[in-house]
């Protein structure tokens, strides 16, 4: 059994791609029957947004990735944020002192300074002249004790050490020495001169005192994992496998940035998408497996999840998370169950704020609602967009009918408008039902068509029946796609269908 983990620094909204990440880690879990944790990595209190903590919680459990360890629920390797785990990293790093794998580096920040500005200024990296790496370690001792502000940085070894990862394969050796051969090295600071750990101290102790066996994320942190690689050996411990998924990048290649605000899951949220959409939309960006279909809820997930990820960035396509909406609009609605009167609840609510007048006096609103929902099967999308569409539903339609041009001669909507007006009207009010209006309608279409050419082709037919039924929908529905024209009229009822055949605003 796997143990993974999330571990989120909590600096603003949940981002698309940090979601595939975890999802990743909890369907590896789920799957191999293991515990998939939730971390929280905070020790950067500058970076941290307040209430981002909890958004996290919110929007994970929407998604319906709900931790088996972290915050709130607790287990065996708490405390699950870092920023009350400072007393283990301080222990550690100081291991590191005794083993020799770590030293402390008195450099100040002007000193610091100084030489990140020469050595740019000769064009060459960063890194530290590891002057402090020569300081005898009693003298060290010292000045520590004497209250000499210091940081500790890991003494890492000229090559970073290889290892293999799931997605990438072999990653071999890499120089930790300057490139240029200047006497400067990349030995990350651990611990910061306040006692807080840095990113890299902080993960490697947390995923090694958590027991994570398995650490799937993006490939943004593979230059991190060389130094935690190196850090691992330093401490003597065995690294967990690690798996690099690619960043999700838009049809350019361009990667999706927080500016972009369908990154932000409340984007989805507050547009009415499903979790399930998301979860299984994010699924596809990166999963590589060989099943026929694409649609996958989360529990199917679970059974057939396999960590095998394409190599490479994976490309956001939101003509496939449209897809995948109507797929589970279906869904729910022919299902009837929870998710059904999710949809109901918010459709209602909605409708309530948007439509207040109509809502008011309908005698029973939910129960139009439930009907209209399910008149829509074919098209609903989400919410605001059912509600928005739908509107012909619910208020007065905006122009008056007769004025749209629909028109050819033989079959002018005034034409077709007075006969089907005279069809319907005589269906009495108390059966005004699908099986009535649909007979009036057919009934118009023979009336036309003896009128237009008794002797008619199948395929005039068709022209007219097609015609009535763009009349229909421009008097009805003011031109909106959705429920069938019958099922409309139905809903609208008799008085509101005539006088909108009426051409009236109504
Ligand atoms: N705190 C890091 C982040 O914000 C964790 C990266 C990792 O998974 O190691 O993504």
């Amino acid at each position: 059994p796997a143990r993974t983990r999330f571990a989120p620094s909590p600096t603003g909204f949940l981002h698309l791609g940090s979601l595939r990440t975890a999802l990743y880690n909890y369907l590896l879990a789920k799957r191999t029957g293991g515990q998939f944790i939730l971390r929280i990595e905070d020790t950067d209190k500058k970076r941290t947004v307040p209430g981002a903590t909890k958004r996290l919680y919110d929007d994970l459990r929407w998604a319906g990735l709900q931790w088996d360890e972290g915050p709130e629920v607790d287990g065996p390797f708490g405390p699950y944020k870092q920023s009350e785990r400072t007393d283990f990293y301080s222990e550690h790093a100081r291991k590191l002192l005794d083993n020799g794998h770590g030293y402390r580096c008195f450099c100040t920040p002007e000193r610091l300074r100084e030489l990140a500005d020469h050595r740019s200024a000769l064009g060459i990296a960063t890194d530290y002249d590891r002057k402090c790496a020569h300081i005898p370690e009693e003298e060290a001792d010292e000045r520590a004790e004497n209250g000499e502000p210091f940081v500790i940085r890991l003494l890492a070894p000229d090559l970073y050490p290889e290892w293999s990862d799931l997605v990438y394969g072999q990653i071999g050796k890499q120089s930790l020495r300057s490139r240029t051969g200047e006497s400067a090295w990349q030995d990350p600071i651990l611990l910061k001169s306040d006692g807080q750990p840095t990113y890299h101290l902080a993960n490697v102790v947390d995923d090694h005192l958590m027991n994570i066996t398995h650490v799937i994320r993006g490939t943004e942190w593979i230059s991190s994992t060389h130094k935690h690689q190196a850090l691992y050996n330093a401490f003597g411990w065995e690294p967990p496998v690690y798996a690099h998924v690619g960043l999700l990048v838009d049809g350019n290649q361009q990667k999706l940035s927080k500016r972009d605000r369908a990154t932000d899951l409340a984007f989805y949220k507050s547009n009415g998408y499903f979790p399930e959409t998301v979860v299984n939309f994010l699924a596809l960006l990166g999963w590589s497996h060989q099943e026929k279909s694409d649609f996958f809820p989360l529990k199917e997930l679970v059974e057939k999840f396999s960590p095998k990820f394409t190599k490479g960035n994976a490309t956001v396509s939101f003509g496939k998370l449209e897809y995948l909406q109507t797929k589970y609009a279906t869904k729910r609605i022919n299902e009837s169950g929870a998710g059904f009167d999710e949809i109901v609840e918010q459709a209602v609510e909605a409708a309530r704020q948007r439509y207040q007048r109509f809502a008011d006096s309908h005698p029973d609103f939910h129960d139009y609602i439930v009907k209209v929902i399910k008149a829509d099967v074919n098209s609903f999308k989400t919410v605001p967009e059912f509600i928005h569409r739908n509107a012909h539903f619910f208020e007065p339609l905006p122009y008056e009918t007769s004025k749209k041009p629909l028109s050819d001669a033989s079959l002018a909507p005034q034409t077709i408008g007075g006969e089907i007006h005279a069809e319907l009207d005589k269906i009495a009010n108390d059966v005004w039902t699908h099986e009535n209006i649909n007979d009036a309608v057919q009934k118009t279409v023979q009336q036309l068509l003896d009128k237009v050419q008794p002797k008619h082709s199948a395929k005039l037919k068709g022209k007219v029946s097609e015609r009535i039924h763009r009349y229909l929908r421009v008097a009805l529905a003011d031109g909106s796609y959705g429920p069938p024209n019958i099922t409309t009229a139905t809903l609208l009822g008799k008085q509101v269908v005539l006088k909108r055949l009426n051409g009236a605003a109504i």
